[in-house]
């Protein structure tokens, strides 16, 4: 591929250049296992410490705080593993816009001990009297930050003071995958148990990623052996992998309120685009919803999201059609569904997703392949 435009960034980012040193460092200078005892070994366990203390000083955490995993995915299912073995058959709540991630771990390991909170058409999510009636009982609860699908951020704040209000006394969990690197994170000021990212999503590697807990000690192990991680996840630790999130986090971070603005005037640009110049198309949730600058999604109303993003794709733009995160493409989104969008709607929606890369060029390719397709389907 010579000439395309990435607007797929929700799915993965492109690694950050400024940490291919660090990877390359970690992978062929200073290699050892951290676990062995030479030099070089105590070399790659200070490395280790040295990210935790980044990460977990970034997230307003303390190093014990952080577990380093392969990613949000095993975060996730971590720490609901975790919640399983120390509950007393209480009920688990999540939203029904979750990442598949935790929606498919709960409902395979509750025994249907749980209850998905609905949301609105812009996917907020809403607690019902019934929802709330069971939250003192409930040993987990667990709400996606920025939605994947939609970019809907929640308002965790406000969603910890009223389980505060109504006895909650498991463990808050926050997927934070689409947010962490883009939005300011911090875990006190949240208020929350726990909290699960991915490197990728970030401009660092594939596979790697982290756990927040509060206090670890609620922690139950799903990878017995080696005792890495201090027993809650064994194996030999993603040296390389750990070392370059830690170093494309702090750049994020450096730039978080430069790409906020940034990213933001690109997807108002779009926004402006659909709202005075194509009736073709509409934006997924209202611009009034509080949502990440990074995601955009829009309704092609009947147009199948499938013809769309080859068309796309032909021009260079490169999308996604609602989420890249399941493997069965032809499945119908089940976030789409619970903002009440029907079947044909539901197939018919694409995501635009941004990064701190994005530029104006692919905004204005994405802007005048959307003006071609449109013009010549119809
Ligand atoms: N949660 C959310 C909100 C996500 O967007 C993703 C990735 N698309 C995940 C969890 C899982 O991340 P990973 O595939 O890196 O494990």
């Amino acid at each position: 591929m010579v000439n395309f435009h990435f607007l797929d960034n929700a799915s993965t980012t492109k690694l950050a250049p400024e940490v291919i040193d660090t990877l390359l460092k970690y992978s062929s200078e200073i290699y050892a296992n951290p676990s062995s005892i030479h030099k070089m070994g105590v070399s790659s366990s200070k490395a280790i410490s040295l990210s935790r203390r980044l990460i977990s000083g970034y997230i307003g955490a303390n190093e014990e705080q952080i577990v380093f995993t392969s990613g949000a995915t095993e975060s996730n299912n971590l720490i609901i593993h975790s919640a399983l073995s120390s509950q007393n058959n209480g009920i688990f709540l999540t939203s029904e816009i979750e990442h598949p991630s935790i929606l498919e771990t709960i409902k395979n390991k509750t025994f249907g001990n749980y209850r998905l909170l609905k949301t609105d058409k812009n996917g907020v999510v809403i607690f019902s009297d019934e929802d709330i009636s069971v939250i003192i009982r409930s040993p987990f609860i667990s709400i996606i930050h920025t939605n994947n699908e939609l970019g809907t951020i929640q308002n965790i704040i406000d969603i910890k003071k009223m389980l505060d209000r109504h006895g909650f006394k498991g463990i808050f969990h926050v997927d934070a995958t689409q947010s962490l690197g883009k939005l300011m994170i911090n875990v006190n000021e949240l208020g929350v148990d726990a909290l699960s990212a991915s490197a990728h999503k970030f401009h660092g590697p594939k596979g790697t990623g982290f756990l927040y807990v509060k206090d670890p000690s609620i922690l139950k192990t799903l990878n017995f052996g080696g005792n890495q991680e201090r027993g809650y996840r064994s194996g030999t630790e993603n040296l390389a992998g750990i070392c370059t999130m830690a170093k494309a986090l702090s750049i994020s971070i450096d730039n978080l309120e430069k790409n906020y603005v940034k990213v933001k005037a690109k997807k108002d640009r779009i926004i402006d685009y659909v709202e005075k110049k194509n009736p073709f198309i509409k934006l997924t949730i209202s611009k009034e919803t509080s949502q990440s600058p990074y995601i955009l999604s829009l309704c092609y109303f009947s147009l199948p999201s499938e013809v769309l993003l080859h068309m796309y794709e032909e021009r260079g733009i490169i999308l996604s059609s609602g989420s890249a995160c399941s493997s069965n493409k032809n499945k119908i989104s089940h976030v789409l569904k619970a903002i009440g969008m029907e079947n044909e709607e539901n197939k018919s929606v694409l995501r635009i997703s941004f990064s701190g890369m994005t530029t104006d060029e692919d905004i204005t390719a994405f802007l005048d392949a959307t003006d071609f397709i449109i013009n010549n389907i119809r």
